[in-house]
């Protein structure tokens, strides 16, 4: 049996049923890395021995009686969350060596219920980026056609999931990181609301924007990884302090009844025709699984964009000031005084889309410029965040295109930050107003995967993975897999 084709959940109830372990899961898929990694460029690190190792207590473990879905399943962690002991570059060069002293939150969680960590995904640099080309190693490639980008910035992640070298991953969206790389790769992708699940260890970009959420080739294993590392963490103050429901207990309540409002500003000039077509089917599909769509209005999406490239470089502007080459990471070798070692660090550690940011972000925040840029831009946010709450005040999700086309060829927009930029242009406003969103793939262009994106109001996850599951059981896309 191919064993990394199945899915996460599959996958455990083999394990559960002692048809497999989970050490020749996990040799299945090392082996896998190791076969296919070369055309698509996943990970940054592959951590094969402590792979095995943990693959050997887990199936202890199961001897012993424990039984969570996640015991002994194999995952991919996105290189800006830190793992004990694991080189955590962030995709960076000015992080190549790092590695921390500590588990970020989420991976001690997934660790506790004994999941086995295979590595480490590329990421563009500190986050930045929605191709993965802005990596200070290398470009991942999309496994549909490996001349076009996976996405980003958790290209990484979104690739070992859809290839078969992960059954499930972590990635950040800060604009659309999670959400965006989905769609590119035809696979399940889940930004929990603001403060849902705990950021302690992971490598900060925008602060009143990150998020860590999962990857699953169904909703469902998404929705057991969120299960796995949602709720409150004392060693983040932003993480609320909510009860997590049981996400599979309501999963397959289906759609009836079900209010979707369906934004017009989601559909403007300049999307791909098969991507408007494939979201407005997929809305009937849900239609006639019992749900009602409604055409609603969200006015200030145009502005999601200046807002969010305001307000996520000026916060990065401020978090990447540690990087100084005194505590963290690379230190130029010879400076002759203390600022010149601040200089040449950050010039030869940082690549250019980082230091763009650096510059707009603190010009964005500089005495004179605050007002006119970074506080306006608050505004703003609090407009398109009501816009959003008034929608949701009647309709349980919103229904919208992830992205306005597919995936893009490697190359194609690396000279036009701006154009890089409009990649994330439905995907950016959900951060900026806190809320959950989930992506599910809802068809194909010229064999490109297109995402669906589902977005819920605060802290509704379970709405949003009901949604997206009753859509996904009603459709064959997610069964389809790439040539790879
Ligand atoms: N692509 C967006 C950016 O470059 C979002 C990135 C993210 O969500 N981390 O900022």
């Amino acid at each position: 049996m191919e064993l990394t084709v199945l899915s996460l959940f599959d996958a455990a109830d083999l394990l559960r049923r002692h048809e497999i372990s989970s050490v020749e899961l996990t040799q299945a898929t090392l082996a896998r890395i190791e076969q296919i990694d070369t055309q698509v460029n996943a990970y940054l690190t592959v951590t094969a021995e402590r792979a095995l190792a943990q693959a050997r207590a887990a199936d202890e473990r199961r001897a012993g009686g424990e039984t969570h879905p996640l015991l002994g399943i194999p995952l991919a962690i996105k290189d800006v969350i830190c793992t004990e002991g694991v080189r955590t570059t962030a995709g960076s060069r000015i992080l190549e060596n790092f590695v921390p002293p500590y588990d970020a939150t989420v991976v001690q969680k997934l660790k506790a219920v004994g999941a086995v960590i295979l590595g480490k995904t590329n990421t563009d640099e500190f986050a930045m980026g929605s191709s993965t080309e802005n990596s200070g190693y290398f470009t991942t490639r999309n496994p549909w056609d490996t001349t076009r980008v996976p996405g980003g910035s958790s290209g990484g992640s979104a690739v070992a999931v859809a290839s078969g070298m992960a059954f499930g991953a972590l990635g950040s969206d800060t604009g659309g990181s999670i959400r965006q790389p989905a769609a590119f790769c035809g696979v399940v992708g889940i930004k929990p609301t603001y403060g849902r699940v705990s950021r302690y260890g992971l490598i900060a970009f925008a602060s009143s924007l990150d998020q860590i959420g999962p990857f699953g080739r169904t909703v469902r294993d998404a929705a057991i990884l969120l299960q796995a590392i949602a709720g409150h963490d004392p060693c983040d103050s932003t993480a609320i302090n909510a009860a997590v429901p049981n996400y599979l207990e309501s999963l397959e309540l289906g759609l009836k009844g079900t209010r979707i409002g369906v934004p017009d500003e989601y559909f403007i000039a300049g999307i791909q025709p098969e991507v408007e077509s494939a979201v407005r089917k997929a809305i009937d599909v849900m239609d006639s699984l019992g749900a009602a769509a409604h055409r609603v209005s969200l006015p200030h999406t145009d502005y999601g964009l200046p807002t969010y490239y305001l307000i996520a470089p000026a916060e990065a502007s401020a978090n990447l000031a540690r990087y100084d080459g005194v505590k963290y990471g690379y230190q130029h070798p010879d400076a002759h005084d203390l600022m010149d070692q601040y200089v040449r660090t950050r010039g030869e550690g940082f690549g250019a889309e980082v230091k763009r940011r650096i510059m707009v972000g603190t010009y964005a925040l500089s005495t004179g410029y605050y007002d006119a840029y970074y506080l306006r831009a608050q505004k703003m946010r609090t407009l398109i965040k009501q816009d959003f709450d008034r929608v949701l005040e009647n309709f349980d999700v919103i229904i919208c295109p992830t992205t306005p086309t597919t995936a893009f060829k490697i190359g194609e927009k690396t000279d036009d930050p701006l154009a890089m930029y409009l990649a994330d242009v439905f995907t950016l406003p959900l951060n900026l107003a806190g809320l959950t969103g989930c992506v599910v793939p809802c068809g194909f262009a010229d064999g490109l995967p297109i995402g669906l994106q589902i977005i819920g109001k605060a802290l509704d996850e379970a709405t949003v993975l009901r949604v997206a599951r009753a859509y996904e059981q009603a459709t064959e896309w997610h069964t389809r897999k790439p040539g790879v």
